[in-house]
């Protein structure tokens, strides 16, 4: 558990967990010479990273018939094993939590966990009337990854639709002389169902992008072979083995 060590009108006040007695707070203290405490900074995962994990887990959990602590152990079992660390906990009271960036990870790999699986995440924030469902591209730690994980399985980075999904060339594809010079690796790109490429080019890059939080990423080369598969009419410019390094 947390202690908190607080400045409030020149007196320094030291909260300290409800479950240690006062006399042993005191003993404690009484230990302290000025000259020789050690402060300590813990990096460990902060609240609203928490409560996006149990969010995540509560929704995919409730799509695929689990609670959502079971939900939490399965993936985090699998997220553990791949990255070869030990399982951690996700409270930021436990002395076992993990840190910022691991939790920061484990989000990002929920979200393209569920991607994979073809699984449309929506994260509820807020109570009542204020409560707002929040997108995945809204709450992935990296968007580009975000996007990259969409393309790869045909799926609308906007709405999530799986159905009639087309690669679209997020930059004009006339800037580079028409599609037969398109490579991938000129323009930037993103995964829109029809609803969304119509709305694209009706509205245009900059109200599109503004509405909807998301650009097209550039690819690479191997992104480009891979996604060749997927989208066998695109990169009609992109020949293996030519310009490899
Ligand atoms: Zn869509
Ligand atoms: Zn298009």
């Amino acid at each position: 558990m947390n202690i908190e060590l607080i400045e409030e009108e020149g007196e320094l006040f030291l909260y300290v967990p409800s479950n240690k007695r006062f006399a042993e707070i005191k003993e404690l203290l009484s230990k302290i010479k000025n000259d020789t405490i050690n402060v300590v900074k813990v990096d460990r995962l902060s609240l609203d990273q928490m409560k996006l994990i149990w969010s995540l887990c509560n929704d995919y959990g409730e799509l695929r018939g689990y609670t959502r602590e079971e939900m939490r152990e399965a993936l985090e079992n699998e997220f553990c094993n791949s990255k070869e660390i030990e399982y951690f906990s996700i409270s930021p009271f436990k002395r076992d939590c993990c840190s910022m960036k691991v939790a920061t990870d484990f989000i990002q790999f929920i979200i393209e966990h569920a991607i994979k699986h073809d699984y449309n995440l929506i994260v509820y924030e807020g109570k009542g009337d204020n409560r707002v469902a929040k997108r995945l591209q809204d709450i992935s730690p990296d968007i580009r990854r975000y996007v990259i994980q969409c393309l790869l399985h045909k799926r609308c980075a906007v709405c999530g639709k799986l159905v009639e999904v087309d690669l679209h060339h997020w930059d004009s594809v006339a800037s580079i002389g028409g599609y037969k010079h398109d490579d991938g690796l000129q323009t930037r790109f993103l995964p829109l169902c029809r609803e969304h490429h119509t709305e694209f080019h009706n509205i245009g890059k900059d109200r599109f992008s503004n509405k909807w939080h998301i650009e097209g990423v550039m690819l690479s080369k191997n992104l480009v072979k891979k996604l060749k598969e997927v989208y066998p009419n695109h990169f009609q410019a992109f020949k293996e083995g030519k310009n490899d390094i």
